[in-house]
């Protein structure tokens, strides 16, 4: 590999692990973060939780797992090129969606509303909590022991209240300091991945016709490029020669424009990378361009009536579920039954975050269904 950019996160400033562990033998410390994250549990529950569209709905839709791998191969090549830490752009990929619930957002949605008043439920503070506290995996440590700038790079949001509970990772949220480049490339990566396979897989569901998708820019311009260069091109071919072109156009402009904006600032070091404006972004002709298709999908794949309809019924899982649990806490497995001594909703909220789309809608059966067991 090229050597890395001095303002590159790397094994010489990282602020380490929380708790100290010989240097590995043969691999970086990030590469290292990445394993662990490869053989939790959480990363192979990822394979059966909803994007968009329910786990059963299809075999060919993304699910979290695929999403995750997507982003991690669009943020590699984004760091790759500018010369930044990509084992870490990659282990941050790969673990930035543990602690989605199932159901996807409205699952999250759900799960927040039954933990009002209990400190609420947010996706990437959950994604923290399985790495830090709940994966079960070392005799050492709980969680897996990440370094700090895996940690940093998941907690990609935070409300203010809580991140004055988090100590040093919270700070940030505070000081209003940016994050690695790193963990900037993979909130982008993970936007660059959602647009452009929703899609895809808007497309493939029959739930969006690629006539509507003609009056959004980005789309239009890449599939008129199709056309010129395939006449006669048809089907998934066509859809997928359009896509392609549309990230590579996403990845290129973010190059150009992230490049430029690390020239102009002058920074030289990690340092200076926190308290510099963010620099890893849009031209913003491209960023225009790509939040229209993003109000696009979200005003035609994430509320059209099939969507809602699961969801709605997604969110009365998740809500049947906590009430369930919460009047009868000796319904939870014995792990979850211990920590609920200590503080019930966050123990059901940590059994039910940990959830696959399937085995909640089991759980659900057995639950309320007469006749289940
Ligand atoms: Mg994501």
């Amino acid at each position: 590999m090229d050597e890395l950019a001095p303002f590159a996160v790397s094994e010489r400033n990282s602020r380490g692990r929380q708790i100290p562990e010989p240097h590995p033998k043969s691999r970086s410390e990030f590469q290292r973060d990445r394993d662990r994250i490869v053989h939790s549990t959480a990363f192979r529950r990822l394979e059966y939780k909803t994007q968009v569209f329910v786990n059963h709905e299809g075999d060919l839709f993304r699910t979290r797992l695929t999403h995750s791998i997507e982003v991690a191969q669009i943020g590699r090549s984004i760091a790759r090129a500018l010369r930044l830490n990509d084992d870490l752009v990659e282990a941050i990929s790969l673990s930035h969606d543990l602690g989605h619930t199932p159901f996807g957002h409205a699952g999250q949605e759900a799960l927040n509303e039954c933990m009002e008043g209990s400190g609420g439920f947010e996706h990437n503070l959950q994604s923290l909590h399985i790495v830090d506290r709940l994966e079960e995996h070392y005799g050492a440590f709980d969680g897996l022991n990440l370094t700090y700038e895996t940690r940093e790079g998941i907690l990609k949001h935070c409300s203010l209240s809580r991140a004055r509970e988090m100590g040093e990772l919270g700070k940030r949220f505070l000081e209003n300091r940016r994050p690695s480049l790193e963990a900037q490339i993979c909130n982008l990566a993970d936007e660059i991945a959602y647009n452009n396979h929703d899609v895809d897989d808007g497309l493939r569901s029959g739930l969006l016709q690629r006539e509507q998708l003609e009056e959004v820019e980005l789309f239009a311009r890449h599939s008129a490029m199709v056309r010129s260069e395939f006449p006669v091109l048809s089907g998934r071919r066509r859809v997928h020669e359009t896509i392609r072109r549309m990230i590579d156009t996403l990845v290129t402009d973010l190059l150009t424009e992230s490049g430029r904006r690390i020239i102009e600032s002058g920074i030289t070091t990690l340092d200076e990378v926190h308290v510099a404006p963010a620099l890893i972004a849009f031209s913003p002709e491209i960023g225009r361009q790509n939040r229209e298709l993003k109000a696009f999908l979200r005003e035609n794949l994430y509320r059209h009536y099939q969507v809602v309809r699961m969801t709605y019924k997604a969110r009365r899982i998740i809500a049947e579920l906590f009430q369930a649990f919460s009047a009868e806490p000796c319904l939870l497995p014995d792990q979850y039954r211990a920590m609920a001594r200590e503080n019930a909703p966050r123990a059901i909220a940590d059994y039910i975050a940990g959830m696959t789309d399937r085995y909640a809608m089991r759980e659900h059966r057995r639950l309320f269904a007469v006749g289940e067991i």
